[in-house]
């Protein structure tokens, strides 16, 4: 069991690790925190993706209270050469008594971190039991180390009643300004952005990383469903294409010449088979793994996401609720199965974030 002091310095490394956001993947966001007693000596977290890694950054921030300092580390200390030496042997070297992490490394390359520190008579505790301040740090990395599979998260903005919109067909935008600022910096964090045809016709889009203090080191590709291929390419999206790249996963009825026009406008298209009239989901997530898209987030329609949440290949929500009521006339947000914050097949994480009159509830498919 993880005590109070334990879980308030992890905590604290868990909230430096995602500052990493959209600059360090497909690298993992990991946070560290050097301890001496009750003091916080040294603090770090991996940067930007091929710099030092965050023990390493926290060591020298800690400079020579590093010797005899407790490691508190979102991730079990990495223990082979990658871009940098391994974080097992620098903790070795610098003097650390104890490392506390809080996930087990995923991957073959980097993992007996742990082993190697005990190795050399340093005291180790973790993997500790708890999501949020282990895996759910960046649930994108472990999710893809372990099943070869791409991540995907919804994100919805809802009314207080449940509802997306006042009339079918009509966007209406329900969050204000610090609730969408939010939306790009998670963007950025992730590899794909998809809406689906639906979407990008009512919505002309941009699905770029917008209004932040950094650009993502990968902007994510802008993805779009569409089972027919029949999407205007006199559009934000793909004036835009010079910024990140476009890629269109059609419909296997999709017309030789919308595949060339689309092409010619300079996206990618991938066609995959229908299950009736909509497009292959399970498919398309398919084709955004072979593209190395590890981390996707669905922003519409709530038709998909609805269709992702049938199948069960989310992973995570972003829910955005505002104060508005649209009332019983207006369109629900799935028009049937269950609404994933009220089913027991998914948890909430952490606490809700204000945003202006918004608020941010992230909930996470248990696995
Ligand atoms: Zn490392």
């Amino acid at each position: 069991m993880l005590d109070e002091r334990d879980k308030k310095w992890l905590t604290y490394a868990a909230e430096l690790a995602i500052k990493g956001r959209g600059r360090v993947h497909p690298n993992p966001m990991v946070g560290c925190v050097l301890v001496k007693g009750d003091r916080m000596v040294g603090e770090g977290w991996h940067q930007e993706y091929g710099s030092n890694h965050a023990e390493v950054v926290a060591t020298t921030n800690a400079q020579a209270d590093a010797i005899g300092s407790t490691a508190y580390v979102t991730l079990e200390p990495c223990n082979h050469e990658g871009k940098t030496g391994p974080c097992s042997e620098h903790l070795i070297k610098v003097g650390v008594k104890k490392v506390v992490f809080a996930a087990s490394d995923p991957g073959v390359a980097a993992a007996g971190g742990a082993k190697r520190l005990k190795e050399a008579g340093i005291e180790v505790r973790g993997p500790v039991d708890d999501f949020s301040l282990g895996e759910g740090v960046d649930p994108a990395f472990f999710y893809s180390a372990r099943y070869d599979h791409t991540y995907l998260a919804l994100k919805l903005a809802v009314s207080e009643d449940d509802k997306i919109a006042e009339t079918v067909g009509v966007r209406t935008f329900l969050t204000g300004e610090q609730a969408n600022t939010e939306v790009h910096r998670i963007r950025s964090g992730f590899d794909g952005i998809v809406v689906g045809a639906n979407t990008f016709r009512a919505d002309d889009p941009f699905l770029t990383v917008r209004q932040l203090p950094y650009e993502p080191r990968v902007p994510p590709t802008r993805i779009v469903i569409s089972s027919d291929g029949d999407l205007c390419t006199q559009s934000n999206l793909f004036g835009s294409i010079g910024r990140s790249p476009v890629l269109v996963i059609a419909g296997e009825t999709t017309s030789a010449n919308s595949i060339n026009r689309l092409r010619s406008a300079g996206a990618i298209v991938e066609v995959v088979k229908c299950v009736g009239k909509r497009v292959d989901l399970v498919e398309s997530l398919q084709v955004m793994w072979e593209k190395g898209l590890k981390s996707v987030m669905c922003e519409g329609g709530a038709d998909l996401a609805q269709a992702f949440c049938a199948l069960d290949l989310a992973q995570r929500l972003y829910l955005f609720r505002t104060g508005r009521i649209l009332g019983p006339k207006a369109v629900p947000v799935f028009s049937e199965g269950p609404l994933p914050w009220n089913s027991n097949l998914w948890k909430q994480r952490g606490n809700e974030v204000n945003f202006g009159k918004d608020v941010l509830t992230i909930y996470d498919r248990e696995r």
